[in-house]
Parts: structure tokens; C-alpha cells; sequence
């Protein structure tokens, strides 16, 4: 279906009924006075927008994509999709160099990956967030995830024989922040998968989701990105293989914006994807086993982010996390951190970032755990940013408590 048809039809903004409830829950809302609100923005501005698209009203940027709305709205309208959707087919305005650095970020990665230490330096020194603040604006208060020197890909391609010899397998979309910052979470899902007798493979060569580029005006190159993984999803499949992942945002886009945003047609590999967490339970729930440490014992408070709200699986990695025999769970209670992507990175968007992210910020300290954990990148970067607590994938702590 296409863009145009999807707004005015699939995205059925006559089944609202005006009982304001997403309103109530939009975390934008709540804090910047300029931001209409969903309902606004969504159903009752995609009325006027049909009629004419003088009606197009720019203020849709600061919504944050985190379908809240659609998540608390009793009728089913894809409130959120909506207003992306508007965006995407009215908003002419060529995104800022800012925006497009942000949102490439397999360019980016393979640009700073061989020169990480330095890369790392120079935007961890207080002069450089001062220049990309009074430049670019890059807000001065955010910390950029540092690189790695060597990638995931690299490391699973030398492990491919050893992984190969498992007798059941699966393939792993590992995404940007894996790949290029953090390899660690990689070869955790890597350990938690032998643990399980299942072998990991790479895909044929995955490409960013294109959520960054999505939000920040370059829908093109996320078609082009999105058109690209479902061709590598789909080998995968053909094989017989699922696909595993371990980022919420990654999936989430792949198995939901890519048909509901840009049109690209997932159907062949949608229920072949899933998070790694989800794989992992259904396989424990069939007999699978696991051996934890003894010696395991920490306190994880679990925050949902906006996107596992909405896929509704946070599920599997809270009923993962209470196996582990030594810990102590505490389920945080929903709200959004507020970093949404590379929004919070934005000095327009900083302060509004912040405040969304209170609530969060200050239940997470009262409860004073050992580890907060969570699904999403971005998540962490802001968690531990604001509050100063580590913040754990799901599967590193089970990778981590494995005996
Ligand atoms: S929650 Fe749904 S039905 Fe209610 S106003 Fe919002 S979009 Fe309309
Ligand atoms: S997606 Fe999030 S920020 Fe955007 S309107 Fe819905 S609740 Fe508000």
C-alpha cells in the first residue's frame, strides 16, 4: 500500500472518537507547549491536511515517534504513524548537516571505527561538545557512546567454523551500536546462544534500519536501507533461519515502520524476526536449560522502552531476568526516558529530553539498584547519562550470570 493511501485509509483517523486519553499520555505533551499533541497532530490534523496541505503544521517535528498514543488509544488509531506519515510526505525542509550526521550512523561508524581512540578523545573533551553545541546544535550535556577499534562483524567472521558446528542455528541482525560501539552485547548474545546449543551467524552483510534517518527527514535513504535488509532477511529465512536481535528499536522499525512508513513490503520475513529475549524464553519454556552462578546476586530494576511497550515483548526479557536464581527484580513503571533516538541530542530538544525523563530518572535512584536493564541503546546512553547507574542489556546479564 502506498504512503498516501496509508494515511488517508490503513491509518483510519475517522475511528477516533476525541476522548483525548493519548493526549494524557504523550510525553511531549507534558513538557513543550509548542507540540499540538497527538490528537491534533494525528487524527484531527490529517483531516485538514487531506483537505488541503497548507493545513501541514511543522511543529509535528517534535514529536518523538514513541507511540505512547497508539499504545493508550481505545480505537486503534495509528496515531503516531499518522503524523511520521504527514511529515514524510508534506515536510519539504532538506534535513540539517546536524541531522544527517546523526542519523548516518553506519557511515559514521565505519568512518570512526579505525581511529576510535582518537575519536573517542576528541569528542569526550569538553571543547568539542562546546563547538558542536555553538555549530552544529549538538547539545553540549550529551556524551556520544564511544567506539570500538574492532568490530562485531569482524569478530563473529573469525568465530564463523566454531559457530557453524552448533546443530541448530540462527542469523543476527546485531544493528549499528554492536557493530561499531559496543561488540560486547554481540558475543554476550553469542554465549547465551552456545549456552542454548544454537549457533550464530552473521547476515549477508545488514545494513543501519534507518530509524535515525526515519525521524530526521531522510525517508529516501531509509527506503533504500529498509528495501535492502528485508533482501537479507529474506536469504536468511529461505534458509530456514530466524533472525535474532538485541535492540528494540532496530526490530521494532524493521517489523513496523518498514510497511506502516515507508513501503516496504516485510511480509516475507516479519515472523522471522524477533528479539533475541523472545527466542531465548520460548526455547526455556519448550525445555530448553540454563545453568546460572551461585554466585550471582544483584538487585535489576527493568525499564520498558517506548518501542517494546508498543511490540508489547517486554515480557520475555522481565520473565528472563527473574530465572536468574540471584536476582532481585523490580519492574520500573512505564515511561518514556525521553532520548528518543537522536532527538535528546538536539539542543532544541534537550531540556524537553530531560524533563520527560524525570520520573524515570528519580524512581530508578529511589530504588537504588545494582543495574538498571533495558532493551534500546539509546535508553542506556540517556539512563546512565542522568542518573549515573549502569545500565545492562537483558542478555549481557544473562551472559553474565551463566555459570
Ligand atoms: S486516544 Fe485514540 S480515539 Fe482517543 S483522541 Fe486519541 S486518537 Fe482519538
Ligand atoms: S508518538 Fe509519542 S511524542 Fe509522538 S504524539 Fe505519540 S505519544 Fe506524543
Amino acid at each position: 500500500m502506498k504512503l498516501q493511501e496509508y494515511t488517508s485509509s490503513k491509518g483510519n483517523f475517522e475511528e477516533c472518537m476525541k476522548c483525548t486519553v493519548c493526549t494524557a499520555y504523550c510525553p511531549v505533551l507534558q513538557v513543550n507547549p509548542l507540540y499540538p499533541g497527538p490528537k491534533q497532530a494525528g487524527p484531527d490534523g490529517e483531516r485538514l491536511r487531506l483537505k488541503d496541505p497548507y493545513f501541514f503544521n511543522k511543529a509535528l517535528k517534535y514529536c518523538m515517534n514513541c507511540k505512547r498514543c497508539e499504545v493508550a488509544c481505545p480505537s486503534g488509531v495509528h496515531v503516531a504513524d499518522l503524523i511520521q506519515a504527514a511529515r514524510i510526505k508534506y515536510d519539504t525542509t532538506p534535513p540539517k548537516l546536524r541531522d544527517q550526521i546523526l542519523a548516518s550512523t553506519d557511515f559514521m561508524g565505519s568512518l570512526a571505527r579505525p581511529f576510535a581512540p582518537i575519536v573517542n578523545g576528541v569528542t569526550g573533551l569538553g571543547i568539542t561538545k562546546t563547538v558542536l553545541d555553538a555549530t552544529l546544535k549538538i547539545d553540549r550535556h550529551r556524551t556520544f557512546p564511544k567506539y570500538s577499534g574492532r568490530s562485531f562483524e569482524g569478530w563473529l567472521k573469525r568465530h564463523r567454523k566454531e559457530q557453524a558446528a552448533f546443530p541448530e542455528q540462527v542469523a543476527y541482525f546485531h544493528g549499528c551500536y554492536v557493530n561499531y560501539n559496543y561488540p560486547q552485547l554481540g558475543k554476550d548474545l553469542v554465549k547465551v546462544m552456545n549456552a542454548l546449543g544454537i549457533g550464530v551467524q552473521l547476515l549477508d552483510k545488514e545494513k543501519c534500519c534507518g530509524i535515525a534517518m526515519i525521524t530526521n527527514g531522510m525517508s529516501q535513504s531509509a527506503r533504500k536501507h529498509a528495501e535492502h535488509n528485508v533482501g537479507v532477511l529474506k536469504k536468511a529465512v529461505d534458509q530456514g533461519l530466524k533472525v535474532v536481535t538485541t535492540s528494540s528499536t532496530c526490530t521494532f522499525t524493521m517489523r513496523d515502520e518498514y510497511p506502516s512508513l515507508l513501503d516496504v513490503d516485510n511480509s516475507a520475513v516479519k515472523d522471522s524476526l524477533l528479539m533475541a529475549t523472545r527466542l531465548i524464553y520460548e526455547k526455556l519454556e519448550k525445555g530448553a536449560t540454563l545453568k546460572f552462578r551461585a554466585d550471582y546476586h544483584k538487585k535489576i530494576a527493568y525499564h520498558t522502552p517506548c518501542h517494546m511497550e508498543k511490540m508489547g515483548w517486554g515480557i520475555f526479557s522481565e520473565k528472563l531476568l527473574k530465572m536468574i536464581p540471584g536476582v532481585e527484580f523490580v519492574m520500573l513503571d512505564s515511561a518514556c526516558c525521553g532520548i528518543a533516538g537522536t532527538y535528546g541530542f538536539k539542543k532544541e530538544n534537550y531540556e524537553a529530553s530531560q524533563a520527560i525523563g524525570a520520573a524515570l530518572f528519580s524512581q530508578i535512584e529511589s530504588v537504588n539498584p545494582d543495574i538498571v536493564a533495558c532493551d534500546c541503546e539509546t535508553c542506556k546512553w540517556q539512563i546512565e547519562m542522568s542518573t549515573g547507574y549502569p545500565v545492562q542489556n537483558p542478555i549481557s546479564i544473562l551472559a553474565d550470570a551463566l555459570e
